[in-house]
């Protein structure tokens, strides 16, 4: 299968070079030439396969011709070895026709789990191919560093640094990267914030000159297309489980940079019977504000009780919008670049297309811990913020309640636990593999807010000297 970019200027790739490479040279996201299309016979016959082998079906065609299918079988196995739930991602019913996925029985608690940890796999395969080594960095406010962390932390070929504010993240995040021990993982305490680790590792992608040419410097932000293809395989899972192909379903998903819902429509088009995807948003309503008004304009960050959607731009949302316009990478090459002076609107026929499917809903702090009182009240199921919004969404702007409407649980209430706590519940606990987490040895380096510093850090533990 080939990769082609959203802007139309940049050569075709295979898959392991498009997992290696981040953005394409045109400046957009890679995505397939052509999607794979299973008929209803077909995906009704996957109706009893294990989580791991429903997987191999479903993504062995976007990485045929990298990795031999017995090796991809073996990798699949493990990957979800890693998860503490024997059916990796178990349904909770909430309501008639209700439900949550569960996505957080990974080693972080999170749904990025699924994404980082095939995801680290998969470059320590391309990697041992090729006879190199490269270099992970990343900056985090917590969430995806540990889950990268835990993706790689087995990885023969790569060394992974993950930059967090000094003293601006959670106890439980905190000890999530730090605990991991191996020696290829090094987690930096930046003295700054967010913004300033966000800096250093642009700066660093930029002028790679001090990984003196010997290693290659690799991203695992949520536009690398291989996070995006494993977050297929959990819709067409549900969905099996609830009587699809025979019948349509709902999905309502907590969205931020438009990776997770865009794998929704991605299942969509390859032949899954989803009658309505709904694009949930806290009060960085971006996303809500074009879907239901036609109207693109950047604000500032607000900060929220769910974290995780706290985004200024969708980066991924410019894969939808490339099929929107007939996949004319000119159109979208001017679009993107109205969006980036930070306003915009789409094109008519574009947005009526995206309305067949799509719908939106947007949902402050106060509603989201009314959900979570709400929903526990009613079932005695504690919900974190991320997933509240989607189950607000759901049950808000629902199309069809006869059908099965499912909200993705992307994480585990115990990771944030200040809205819990401002909804009136009680502190969840650790689940069992993790109880000990504040027992645990950390390990991770405080380094002031300084390019020379960071990069003779990283030298040192990468080469053994400066
Ligand atoms: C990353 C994240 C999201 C948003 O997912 P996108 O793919 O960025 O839309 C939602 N909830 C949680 C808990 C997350 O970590």
């Amino acid at each position: 299968m080939k990769y082609i970019s959203t802007r139309g200027q940049a050569p075709a790739l295979e898959f392991e070079e498009v997992l290696l490479t981040g953005l394409a040279p045109d400046g957009g996201l890679y995505v397939p030439e052509t999607l794979p299309f299973h008929a209803p016979e077909e995906i009704r016959a996957w109706r009893d396969l294990p989580y791991d082998e429903l997987a191999f079906r479903i993504l062995q065609p976007f990485v045929a011709g990298f990795i031999d299918d017995d090796a991809f079988r073996t990798m699949l196995a493990d990957t979800y070895a890693a998860f503490d739930h024997k059916a990796i991602v178990p349904l909770q019913q909430i309501d008639h026709n209700e439900y949550v996925l569960e996505l957080f029985h990974g080693p972080t608690l999170a749904f990025k789990d699924f994404a980082l940890q095939l995801l680290g796999r998969l470059l320590d395969h391309a990697l041992e191919k090729r006879g190199e080594k490269a270099v992970i960095m990343g900056a985090t406010s917590g969430d995806t560093g540990s889950a990268a962390i835990e993706g790689c932390r087995r990885c023969a070929n790569i060394d992974i640094f993950i930059l967090h504010p000094h003293q601006r993240v959670s106890e439980v995040q905190r000890r999530q990267m730090t605990t991991v021990l191996n020696d290829n993982i090094h987690n930096i305490a930046l003295e700054g914030n967010f913004d300033d680790c966000q800096r250093m590792v642009k700066e660093s992608f930029r002028d790679q000159s001090f990984l003196r040419g010997e290693r290659r410097l690799v991203a695992v932000n949520s536009i690398n297309w291989a996070r995006i293809m494993a977050q297929i395989v959990y819709y067409f899972y549900s969905a099996l489980n609830l009587g699809g192909p025979d019948r349509k379903l709902a999905f309502s998903v907590p969205t931020g940079n438009f990776g997770d819902i865009f794998a929704g429509y991605l299942a969509h088009r390859m032949g899954l019977p989803i009658s309505q995807l709904i694009v949930a948003t806290n009060r960085n309503d971006v996303l809500h504000r074009i879907l239901s008004q036609n109207h693109y304009e950047q604000r500032p960050l607000a900060h929220t009780l769910s974290p995780s959607m706290d985004i200024v731009v969708s980066s991924n949302f410019e894969r939808l919008l490339f099929d929107l316009y007939d996949r004319d990478g000119a159109a979208i090459a001017g679009l993107m670049d109205e969006m980036n002076h930070g306003k915009a609107t789409l094109d008519r026929d574009a947005l009526a297309r995206a309305r067949t499917l799509f719908d939106s809903h947007s949902v402050d702090d106060d509603a989201t811990c009314a959900t979570i009182r709400e929903v526990f009240e009613q079932t005695g199921y504690l919900l974190d913020p991320h997933t509240a919004i989607g189950v607000k969404a759901a049950r808000t702007v629902r199309r069809h309640q006869d059908q099965p409407m499912i909200t993705l649980g992307t994480a585990h209430p115990v990771k944030f636990s200040e809205a819990v706590e401002k909804a009136g519940m009680a502190y969840p606990e650790l689940p069992y593999h993790l109880s000990d987490l504040h027992d645990r040895e950390e390990r991770y380096t405080v380094l002031s807010n300084d390019r020379a510093q960071v990069q003779s850090f990283m030298v040192r533990e990468i080469f053994g000297s400066a």
